[in-house]
């Protein structure tokens, strides 16, 4: 048995003794996991995303093909591209605090 809300009760008690929710090491750090497990996720993105690539999928959703010249197709290049104009827009209205 390995049910979605028995990991997360899991989560919760290793979070509450102050242990890494994915290891359970101790950890106390100002992210919610330790470095080795972000390492590893970050580690295990990359290499999906590399994956995808070298099959000629699009980075984000690995269904599409690529747009020719990008590492996206054109849905998510499209997403990619409101994202960061919605970004730009809020980070244009926000007055900067130094
Ligand atoms: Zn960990
Ligand atoms: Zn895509």
């Amino acid at each position: 048995m390995n049910s979605p809300d028995r990991n997360a009760k899991m989560e919760r008690r290793r979070l509450f003794h102050g242990l890494c929710p994915r290891c359970g090491i101790p950890w106390n750090g100002p992210t919610r996991e330790c470095t080795t497990c972000l390492r590893k996720r970050s580690e295990v993105a990359r290499q999906r995303v590399d994956k995808r690539l070298a099959a000629g999928l699009c980075r984000d959703c690995g269904q599409r093909p690529l747009m020719r010249g990008y590492q996206r197709c054109k849905a998510c290049n499209d997403q990619s591209n409101k994202r960061l104009a919605a970004y730009a827009r809020r980070k244009a209205e926000t007055p900067g605090k130094r």
